[in-house]
């Protein structure tokens, strides 16, 4: 038997359909956000990059690398172990103290990812609740989908952000099972918001727990950068806040926060957490840094609102198929896998611009689209920068001002169709 053949078959499969991943060898300058190096070779150029993540450009804010300088100068490099073994250092305990205060919760407990606090916080509440009935949502992120698979739960999917089948699912599971509503607050590639008041109201009215993936709002959304429990005073409605430090605070790692008994649960069954070395020093210091500046300046949320709606009009002005959004992303709809990977290796080669082309499974088939998140950092120029050079590549290679999708993605604002993700999985 040769092994390799399967290998290479199936990643055939998924150079025919159009969604083999290629990626960037990028270099982020600090000091000159969203500007990137770009190697292809020997050749090397200057980017910008218009799909970060490091929403608000922390990752180069000066007080979080001193932090992070500071720590590695005072405590070395690594943690040096498991939490249990010799991880737990003062960074984390007082990284955990920032996180429970930010969210309004009794606890919190920091994973080496967000990916990883999701699912070995899912699969573990989960595992320890005696059948327990899990309730997602239809577009939730791979990360919570592998923490219910790996729970061994039952598992019902209601409609993205539909409360009345929701309310079906719980009313159906009945009063006195054990259930956890899992759901995000801001779904990163529509940029739609949950209806997250209505969803607490339902688990209180039919007994469930409540588990918020705030990913994609810690740090961007709520007087103190708490997300949009903090921005709608729900804090206190919700079960387990989960977050990232990776993304808006420009460091790395995942936490949950919630009630003592629930974390100390969390970090004393879950393998996920506990079988694994902590994040170390200079990245929790990092993280700290950024979550204390975020807690007091409102400056870096301000600011990112304003270029972000100059963004959206500017395009949707151009007539770019712009997909409304309440939030910080801002998807532009292609709808054809092949064109879109085209679309953006065009932006890159002709125009200097770096655009993750979003395709299948990460978005259902038809809604293959670029994903734009301004920072604070792109200015105007840049926007009209962007404008043209979008409009140049939709000339150029024939894409669709307007098309099916996107009428329908303005009345509804959300999909109807469920997810592929989930779908029989
Ligand atoms: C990125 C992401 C995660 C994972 O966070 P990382 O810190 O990058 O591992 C979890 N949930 C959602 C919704 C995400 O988009």
């Amino acid at each position: 038997m040769n092994y390799n053949i399967f290998f290479q078959k199936a990643i055939d499969q998924l150079h025919t359909e159009k969604r083999y991943r290629v990626f960037s060898d990028l270099e982020r300058i600090a000091g000159a956000f969203p500007r990137a190096i770009r190697r292809d070779g020997e050749i090397a150029r200057e980017i910008t990059v218009w799909c970060s993540n490091d929403y608000l450009g922390m990752g180069q804010h000066a007080d979080v690398i001193n932090a992070l300088r500071h720590a590695a100068d005072t405590m070395g490099a690594g943690a040096g172990g498991t939490r249990n073994i010799s991880g737990t250092h003062h960074y984390l305990v007082e990284l955990e103290k920032e996180l429970a205060d930010l969210h309004n919760k009794e606890a919190g407990l920091v994973f080496t990812s967000g990916f990883i606090s999701n699912e070995a916080s899912i699969s573990t509440i989960a595992q320890l609740l005696p059948n327990c009935l899990i309730l997602s949502d239809a577009f939730n992120h791979a990360s919570i989908i592998e923490g219910i698979r790996r729970s061994g739960a039952k598992k019902k999917i209601f409609r993205h952000n539909d409360l009345i089948h929701l309310e079906h699912l719980l009313k159906t599971a009945g009063h006195a099972r054990a259930k956890l509503i899992v759901f995000e607050s801001v779904y990163s590639m529509d940029g739609d918001i949950a209806p997250t008041a209505a969803i607490a109201d339902l688990a209180k009215k039919y007994n469930a727990m409540t588990y918020i993936d705030e990913v994609h709002a810690v740090g961007m959304y709520g007087p103190r950068g708490g997300g949009i429990t903090d921005r709608d005073n729900l804090t206190h409605c919700i079960d387990i806040i989960e977050g990232t430090l990776a993304k808006a605070y420009g460091a790395l790692g995942g936490y949950i926060t919630g009630s003592k008994s629930v974390i100390d649960a969390v970090r004393s069954y879950s393998p996920g957490f506990i079988f694994t070395t902590a994040l170390p020093p200079a990245i929790a210091a990092s993280a700290i840094a950024a979550i204390r500046h975020l807690k007091k300046s409102q400056m870096e949320r301000i600011m990112q609102q304003r270029q972000t709606q100059k963004t959206k009009d500017i395009l949707i002005q151009a007539g770019l198929p712009i997909i409304p959004s309440e939030t910080h992303i801002v998807p532009i709809l292609i709808s054809d896998p092949d064109l879109c990977k085209k679309a953006t290796d065009h932006l890159l080669e002709k125009h200097d611009i770096y655009i993750q082309p979003i395709n299948y499974p990460t978005v259902p088939r038809g809604t293959e689209r670029l994903r734009i998140t301004p920072t604070p950092f792109h200015n105007d120029a840049l926007i009209e920068i962007l404008k043209d050079a979008l409009l140049e590549t939709w000339h150029a290679l024939d894409i669709p001002f307007t098309n099916k999708k996107q009428s329908t993605l303005v009345e509804t604002n959300h999909f109807v169709a469920l997810t592929v993700s989930q779908a029989g999985g």
